[in-house]
């Protein structure tokens, strides 16, 4: 007999990891994974700061260090933080395995089983199964153009005494590629200070802004230390590195780096010495910078494939930046029946569908398209093929 815990039953498989492994089949054209571009990666340099790193001289990169992270990477992190508006140093950041563990260790530190947490509708799907072994339950907000609707936000606030701590993406939202406006940021964090509840704040897009105006944080309005923000090198640097930071007040900082010590001890010193020497020795804003123009590129190639080959009804977001956009089918249409029947066996194309994004009720009529992997033969033919099959789904 197998004596799993209770909370066993609440760690299901993701059908999003299903879906991945698909990906890897060469045949398969795959707007399915968030991944960032691995020919954008800095190879040269990095592979130069390995070698040097494993010499003699530096065995200390393959020792323990610091379970908070290595104090010069906090700085450093710390440092970049400070100059996008939210003045900290090296003993505000805990360094985490990617963006992914902030959720994890969060979601652990303020949420007891029926906490109410409000995401934004639809949400990161990673997030969820970050916090449901918490057992809480969830309350979401409609999205708009301009992102989370806090006049919607303000009624659930009203109404749900159990709200603990309310998840946004502010920055080219996954899955939607929406940007939250700037006066709803600031409505935000006074909802959150008239309610008492935490905003988690989790930004791994931010920087990968392609036109318009960068906006500020919404730890930048923060005055009281109920923000905590996450952030991560997955989509500026490498995911493969595993690095994310947390921005917290020194108590709450302190417990999360308490509940890592618990859960992996520290990160690698290895990854963690080796993205500081990079941060030291190269320009990481040159570098991402370097990087927009592709990332453009593609996003309007999409957008522009996508006008030419989807029928009327079919609508889609425009990001600013980030790697997703959100189509939407008309009403009675199940993304995940049209691609397991049709789009996968007839055309060999990956979207994930849009049903297992939504903390509460799963509307079947969106897909999540990502535009940031596929060369750009293929990203055309892919949305020709889709928008076909759409068509032909539709009658
Ligand atoms: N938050 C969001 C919104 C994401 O889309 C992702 C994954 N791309 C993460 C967090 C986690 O990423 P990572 O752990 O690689 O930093």
């Amino acid at each position: 007999m197998t004596a799993f815990a209770a909370r066993a039953a609440l760690v299901q498989p993701s059908p999003i990891r299903e879906f991945l492994s698909l990906a890897t089949n060469p045949e398969i054209i795959s707007f399915g994974g968030g991944y960032p571009d691995a020919s954008l990666f800095p190879m040269a340099q990095l592979r130069a700061i390995y070698a040097d790193l494993l010499t003699p001289a530096n065995a200390q990169a393959l020792q323990y260090t610091a379970s908070d992270g290595l104090p010069r990477l906090r700085a450093q992190v710390a440092e970049r933080l400070t100059r996008d508006g939210m003045p900290c140093g090296p003993d505000d950041i805990l360094i985490t395995q990617g963006g992914q563990q902030g959720l994890d260790l969060v979601a652990k530190l303020f949420v007891d089983r029926g906490d109410v947490i409000v995401t934004e509708d639809p949400t990161f799907i990673g997030a969820l199964i970050a916090f449901n072994p918490c057992e809480p339950a969830y309350a979401s907000v409609p999205m708009d153009e301009d992102g989370l609707d806090v006049d919607a936000l303000a009624e659930i606030l009203r109404t749900t005494p159990q709200v603990k701590l309310i998840y946004t993406v502010p920055d080219f939202q996954n899955p939607t590629g929406r940007t939250l406006s700037l006066e709803r940021r600031q409505r935000l964090v006074e909802l959150a200070e008239e309610f008492d509840v935490m905003i988690l704040e989790d930004t791994p897009y931010r920087e990968l802004r392609y036109e318009g105006t960068r906006l500020p944080t919404i730890k930048s309005f923060d005055t009281t230390g109920r923000v905590i923000h996450l952030g991560s090198f997955s989509k500026i640097l490498a995911p493969g590195l595993r690095l994310g930071w947390v921005l917290a007040t020194p108590e709450i900082r302190e417990k999360l780096a308490l509940l890592k010590l618990a859960a992996d001890t520290q990160n690698g010193t290895l990854n963690m010495r080796a993205a500081s020497a990079y941060l030291d020795a190269h320009d990481i804003d040159a570098h991402i910078a370097g990087m927009l123009p592709a990332y453009r590129r593609k996003r309007d190639l999409m957008l522009a494939t996508l006008s030419e080959a989807m029928p009327d009804g079919v609508t889609w977001t425009r990001p600013e930046g980030g790697l997703f956009t959100w189509v939407t089918f008309p009403d009675g249409f199940d993304s995940a029946a049209f691609q397991r029947d049709l789009l996968i066996p007839r055309a060999g194309v990956l979207i994930v569908p849009g049903a297992t994004f939504f903390a509460v009720g799963h509307r079947p009529n969106h897909a999540r398209l990502s535009y940031s992997g596929v060369p750009d033969d293929r990203l055309v033919a892919g949305v020709r093929a889709l928008g076909a099959l759409v068509r032909e789904a539709l009658g």
